[in-house]
């Protein structure tokens, strides 16, 4: 059986060195940059896991051998068993995370593929509010807010990607504030959700707005 190591942005990351180093192997002629190219794939792909056995790491270094575009698609595939997917979640949990929200709607949790998602999330169309699971230490953390469509292509705090944007504003209450005292946070991030579980790479720029923003 395959041991589950690779999170659902890391595994997007090693798509996105797979398609510069093929990219380079297109255009590029000289060979010296072009072991070069492969060697620092390697290596990125290596360093963006905080330990790995040394089979892990074998399997993984691969990526420096391959030439043509067949061959990083069956490596691509063939790490897919080792997907460690999103943390098993109840309607339980998700509901408890989301206390005063009594109508709370949460889509149907069996037609996700939690492999290839780093955070949960849903728009409820009626109230045009977005929540966010995300999990963080051993346990979820769970954030609410309105999202307002912008129609407008930019850099998604999350993905950093260019995608369609939309605003998301969260209204949190700071630690020692007077009742009523609320404070509002607003990011830009993608409109589509599923479209920047399959972009990101990171979780730094995710994890530091969920900290910043839950009660
Ligand atoms: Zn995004």
């Amino acid at each position: 059986m395959s041991t589950p190591f690779i999170r659902n942005h890391q595994y997007n990351f090693i798509k996105k060195q797979t398609k510069f180093v093929l990219h380079t192997l297109r255009t590029v002629a000289d060979r010296r940059v072009l072991e070069t190219v492969r060697y620092r794939a390697a290596r990125n792909i290596i360093e963006d896991f905080p330990s790995l056995t040394e089979k892990q790491q074998q399997m993984l270094e691969q990526v420096s051998v391959y030439e043509k575009a067949d061959e990083f698609e069956q490596y691509i595939s063939e790490l897919e068993p080792y997907l460690d997917s999103f943390p098993p979640i109840t309607i339980k949990q998700i509901q408890k995370l989301f206390p005063k929200n009594k109508k709370l709607k949460i889509p149907d949790l069996s037609s996700i593929d939690f492999r290839y998602i780093t955070y949960l999330s849903w728009v409820d169309i009626t109230t045009n509010r977005l929540f966010i699971v995300y999990p963080f230490e051993g346990r979820f953390i769970g954030i609410e807010g309105r999202l307002t469509p912008t129609h407008k292509k930019g850099y998604c705090l999350f993905c950093n990607r260019q995608q369609e944007l939309a605003y998301f504003v969260v209204k949190n209450k700071p630690a020692h504030s007077s009742p009523g005292d609320y404070h509002s946070t607003g990011q830009y991030i993608c409109m589509q959700s599923h479209e920047c579980n399959q972009s990101i790479t990171d979780t730094a720029s995710l994890e530091k707005f969920l900290l910043s923003v839950q009660k």
